[in-house]
């Protein structure tokens, strides 16, 4: 209904500046949420750091299409966190703290240039209308009011947590938190209303399970970020109303204009459709927000394996495990007798090169190849999208991140959950106990385990059962994305009516 000669003069556009968190799964999730804003017809400035701006410019897919488009723009603003150890679960604080001091001035003096028409420099771009960040980066809203310019949250971790992170101030003062001395991890949780008789101690944020008292500074950290997170305008949240309607009433009784727009992925392929962009190349390139480069031989090794036959293994970005958890891994998954495909990022083991860690696990790289010829296939960076799609995948073996969860879900592979640290504890917690769409392999190390878990996952009525509960969650994944009612297309069509209302 729009002016055809008003909206190309910019007059009746609005402009959004989307800024994430810059780790892997921030950006992915966020750049997915800013590529449906611009199909919906927004503009929309995409504000990376300098560094993973080089990144993304070098390897991401989705990059390459959308810096193309008119509506659509990359810019960045330094961090002052430039070495390549930055991505490490242990650096998170120092990086958000680097962002808060470093990359704030930048980015006040970026939004006050964009207040304001953009007539030469980017073909007559409409003033900022909103400003959606990241969740984690409170500091971000904060320097958008300040300057006048409305801002909303995205947070990319699960319903589930951020309701958990919200009752952490009760289990505080009702002494659930912190944990004593040799805590029975196995004890019920009471205070996270809707959780009771399936959440326990060991189920809560590591975070949680590591604070010796209220002032340990990453319960802080999650803490004051959620609190401040539900007193946004609004919370955008990258998940669907039928997964986890407890968790949301319970978010929503604090922050009333919450949006469920997951999963991302899925509803960008419904907009690719009905912008008729559903070639195969096209759909394909959805996927690909990465910062490594991606190494797409493992598509034609898992061409050539059979139906179902594959375990694909990945922890995800930021991970980093001890050399002989990981030498556990390994062997439980030889010992399975099982196909795999494993993500080893050359910094998964602690401070080593791929070789290094396994020497230190007490193998050499060549014993690795020789024993993962016949049935493995060991790369650095998959597209993550394209192999849970893939029909030889059988199962998924997991770190829980949220991103990694929801591709799961989607794609209708069952998922053995192996978390690591923020909100893969309770994640896995409901992939096994509430979804019932994997099993929980929380807190347990050993190759006879993984050996035993593995193969529970792919041979076996408890392999068919949960391959049955994957299938019929992921249809529930794809209704909640439908064009015609879906709960996620119909809230995100919400959302753009919002921020249309907020144009200065
Ligand atoms: N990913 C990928 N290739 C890989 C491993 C992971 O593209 O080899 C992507 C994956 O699809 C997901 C993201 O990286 O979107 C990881 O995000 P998640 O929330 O699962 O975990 P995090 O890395 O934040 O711990």
């Amino acid at each position: 209904h729009f002016n055809r000669k008003e909206l190309r003069r910019g007059s009746m556009a609005d402009h959004v500046l989307v800024f994430p968190f810059p780790l892997q799964g921030h950006v992915n999730s966020m750049l997915k949420l800013a590529e449906l804003l611009s199909l919906a017809g927004l503009h929309v400035t995409f504000l990376n750091t300098n560094y993973n701006l080089r990144l993304l410019a070098s390897h991401s897919v989705a990059y390459a299409r959308l810096a193309r488009s008119p509506r659509f723009r990359f810019l960045s603003i330094p961090d002052g966190f430039e070495d390549e150890r930055r991505r490490s679960a242990s650096r998170l604080l120092d990086l958000l703290e680097s962002l808060q001091t470093r990359s704030v001035g930048p980015y006040k003096d970026l939004l006050l240039d964009l207040q304001h028409r953009d007539e030469d420099g980017y073909r007559g771009w409409p003033a900022l209308t909103c400003v959606i960040a990241d969740g984690i980066m409170t500091f971000a809203a904060d320097v958008a009011r300040e300057v006048g310019v409305p801002a909303m949250f995205f947070r990319t971790v699960s319903a589930c947590s951020i309701w958990s992170y919200l009752c952490i101030p009760e289990l505080l003062r009702t002494g659930e938190l912190p944990f004593p001395e040799d805590a029975d991890l196995d004890e019920p949780i009471r205070n996270v209303p809707g959780m009771e008789g399936f959440l326990r101690r060991r189920d809560l944020s590591i975070f949680c399970r590591n604070a010796k008292d209220s002032s340990d500074p990453r319960l802080r950290l999650v803490c004051t970020a959620t609190a401040d997170t539900v007193r946004a305008r609004a919370l955008i949240l990258n998940t669907f109303e039928s997964l986890e309607p407890c968790a949301l009433e319970h978010i929503r009784s604090r922050c009333p204009v919450t949006y469920c727009i997951g999963p991302l992925h899925a509803l960008l392929r419904t907009y690719y459709r009905l912008t008729s962009r559903s070639d195969e190349e096209e759909v394909r390139s959805t996927a690909s927000a990465s910062l490594w480069q991606e190494d797409r031989s493992c598509m034609s090794w898992l061409d050539a394996q059979p139906g179902r036959s594959v375990v694909y293994v990945s922890f995800g970005s930021l991970t980093v495990m001890s050399p002989e958890d990981f030498t556990e891994f390994w062997l439980g998954l030889v010992n399975s007798g099982q196909r795999f495909l494993w993500v080893v990022r050359r910094d998964l083991v602690d401070g080593k090169e791929l070789g290094e860690g396994a020497a230190a696990a007490g193998a050499t790289p060549a014993q690795l190849e020789k024993a993962t010829r016949e049935r493995g296939c060991l790369v650095e960076w998959v597209p993550q999208e394209e192999v849970l799609a893939h029909p030889a995948v059988g199962c998924f073996l997991t770190h829980s991140g949220w991103n990694s969860t929801l591709e799961s879900l989607v794609a209708g592979v069952p998922m053995l959950c192996w978390p690591f640290f923020a909100d893969q504890q309770i994640n896995s917690r409901f992939v096994g106990e509430v979804w019932r769409v994997g099993l929980d392999m929380k807190d347990m190390h050993g190759r006879d385990i993984v050996e035993k878990m593995v193969r529970e996952m792919m041979e076996g009525n408890k392999a068919e059962e949960l391959r049955t509960s994957a299938a019929n969650m992921a249809e529930m994944a794809r209704d909640s994305v439908s064009s015609t009612g879906g709960s996620s297309f119909t809230e995100f069509e919400k959302l753009i009516q919002d921020i249309r209302s907020l144009r200065p």
